[in-house]
């Protein structure tokens, strides 16, 4: 059965009951519905706790997609952790903190990437801070002046919103996603359109916070040379 992704229909729920429905031999346990991102698209699984019906708790570590089959996500609890049996019911409940650091420095890279348009090579989120490598042809990129442009769009106070469009409709309407530097995940015949007010478009599996507000003010830490055509760049919340 695959895991039912209660974060791809709301970023905010901080926890959901659920069933055990298989624990391997790592310590991984699969649920049947979980809130837990699992790791993918730059962003970190989630850390955070099962609690079991008598109130203790198993920690986990991370979370990501069941390598032999995609649909599933595992939770990977740390080690000498007490392993639920199957068909147990239990609360899973993320760390809130950490995971709403995420999502605001995930959205602020959306926003990154309007204020330097030129192709993602690579990203990556963490607590409170993040990057993104672009390729750039010459350097010249001011941390004052992106910092600036960026909390701009910030400022702007910004819905974000989703909506899911087919594989066809992509195909047929290319300029629906301004970025394509990000490769839309293809295969389920669906692909969820992340769009924050006007000001970006472009396919998205991640967790956003609502409204760029919340994002709140964000430095720019560092920008780095990678190679002749790259440049790194950071950021953070203030
Ligand atoms: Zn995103």
């Amino acid at each position: 059965m695959p895991t039912e992704l209660l974060f791809r229909q709301d970023a905010y729920l901080r926890e959901t009951p659920a069933a055990v429905e298989a624990v391997n031999e790592r310590g991984g346990i699969i649920l049947d519905r979980t809130v837990f991102y699992a790791t993918g698209g730059g962003q970190p699984g989630d850390v955070g706790h099962l609690v079991r019906a008598d109130g203790s708790l198993i920690a986990i570590g991370t979370t990501i997609y069941d390598p032999e089959d995609k649909s599933r996500v595992i939770h990977v609890s740390l080690e000498g952790q007490p392993l639920p049996a199957p068909g147990e019911n239990v609360t899973a409940a993320l760390d809130w903190e950490r995971r709403l650091k995420r999502m605001r420095i995930h959205t602020a890279l959306h926003l990154l990437s309007v204020v330097l348009p030129y192709p993602v090579t690579g990203g990556s989120i963490g607590d409170g801070d993040g990057r993104l490598d672009f390729d750039i042809p010459e350097g010249g990129l001011d941390k004052a002046e992106v910092a600036e442009k960026l909390n701009a769009l910030v400022a702007r106070h910004a819905d974000v919103t989703e909506r899911w469009i087919t594989d066809e409709e992509l195909d047929a309407n290319p300029g629906l996603v301004k970025t394509m530097s990000v490769k839309p995940p293809r295969g389920s015949g669906r692909v969820r359109l992340v769009a924050i007010g006007d000001i970006d478009l472009q396919p998205c599996g991640g967790t956003h916070v609502r409204n760029t507000a919340e994002i709140g003010l964000v430095a720019v830490t560092d920008i780095e040379k990678k190679g002749k055509q790259n440049r790194r760049v950071r950021i953070a919340l203030a």
